[in-house]
């Protein structure tokens, strides 16, 4: 979520507070920007050939490459062109078009048609897509036929060794890769930093990270998951996520009332409907970032008790954050051994 965008400046308060001595520091570039409809930061420790401007440039550019890809918000992206065929003819696209989407019906299968990302018709139904807010609740008449629209086993990709395209069942599904756009974004972006031979760095898209080595006092990368409550600066834990991925959802900070109720931009698939449930903020740790934010959101539509025991099957290392009758948050955690040694993990009102 956006919200996380204030990661980087966590580390920062990490690193001070974990350091009685000061260290020499080695050097750092650094950059910050938009993307995806939201904010993204690059630290890169040591050198990067050309310097920052370089960084700037060629993040911006590769970020922007894969906007026009997925884009939903933009009519003219090659996800938006397949949306807008309503026919089941097969629709070209390049090969990594093909690999977020296989990577997307994976997670979905993983998932039991949990995290769906041909969801889409039932996010713009409730406003949390390209199209304006609903001005009234939407009726069971329009979640029905939104519904028609959805489920995975609809959306096909055709690959071979020259070709690749997408393929829909049923002719008006919709794909939404919004879920998983800015994981993917950042696999790309630590790929590229490899590419160029860096292999000391810290990349944040809204609530999805990847990182590897140490920062510029030579320690590991630590970040912060923030608590659910309004104020953007209040930490909730600290994760040393020892070059693994890192993604957060959370349904308290993008949602909207109406008629009384509070919406959250999470749909469960099974209803059609936004998740009422009280789990507050589910956090990922996987090897590929992807696969994080595709994850964190699935678990916060299953709920606190599906949720936990879905890590457990899977041996997922996840972080939940759950609202209790009282109004305070209990937290819940199915971690790797050296990396629960780092959580701050206490109940709290
Ligand atoms: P996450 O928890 O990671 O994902 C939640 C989102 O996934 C929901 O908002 C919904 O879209 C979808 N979703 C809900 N339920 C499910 C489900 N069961 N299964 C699968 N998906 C589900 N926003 C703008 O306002 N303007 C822009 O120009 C814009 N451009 C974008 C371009 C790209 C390429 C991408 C990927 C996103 C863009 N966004 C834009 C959207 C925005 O930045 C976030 O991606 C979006 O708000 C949700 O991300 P999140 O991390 O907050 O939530």
């Amino acid at each position: 979520m956006s919200w996380n965008r204030y990661g980087i400046g966590f580390l920062v308060l990490v690193a001070l507070v974990g350091c009685e001595k000061p260290v020499a520091e080695r050097p750092m570039v650094e950059i910050h920007g938009r993307t995806m409809g939201t904010f993204y930061g690059v630290k890169v420790v040591g050198d990067f050939p050309g310097g920052q401007q370089a960084l700037q440039t060629q993040v911006d550019s590769l970020l922007k490459h894969y906007n026009d890809e997925i884009s939903t918000y933009d009519p003219n992206s090659s996800l938006s062109k397949f949306n807008q065929q309503q026919t089941s003819t097969p629709f070209p696209v390049s090969q990594e078009m093909a690999d977020i989407v296989i990577s997307a019906l994976r997670v979905g299968q993983r998932t039991q048609g949990v995290l769906d990302v041909t969801v889409g018709p039932l996010v713009n139904l409730w406003g949390f897509g390209p199209d304006k807010r609903p001005v009234k609740t939407p009726t069971d008449e329009q979640i029905t036929a939104a519904r028609q629209r959805v489920g995975i086993q609809h959306l096909h990709v055709d690959v071979s060794a020259d070709h690749a395209a997408l393929r829909k069942d049923v002719p008006n599904i919709y794909v939404d890769l919004s879920t998983i756009g800015e994981g993917f974004g950042a696999d790309k972006v630590a790929e590229f930093l490899e590419s160029r031979g860096v292999h000391n760095y810290l990349v944040e898209i809204a609530g999805a990270s990847r990182s590897r080595g140490v920062n510029a006092k030579g320690d590991p990368w630590k970040l912060a998951i923030q608590k659910p409550t309004d104020e953007l600066d209040e930490v909730q834990a600290i994760i040393k996520p020892d070059g693994r991925a890192i993604s957060t959802s959370g349904s308290y900070r993008n949602y909207y009332e109406l008629d009384g109720k509070r919406y959250s931009h999470i749909i469960d698939p099974a209803t059609g409907k936004p998740i009422t449930h009280r789990l507050v903020s589910a956090t990922v740790i996987t090897p590929t970032s992807l696969e994080a934010d595709g994850l964190d959101t699935a678990l916060m539509v299953m709920g606190p008790e599906k949720a936990m025991a879905f890590a457990k099957q899977q041996r997922l290392a996840v972080y939940l954050v759950i609202k209790t009758d009282k109004g305070n948050f209990i937290l819940a955690y199915n971690l790797v051994p050296h990396l629960m040694s780092v959580f701050n993990a206490k109940e709290y009102s």
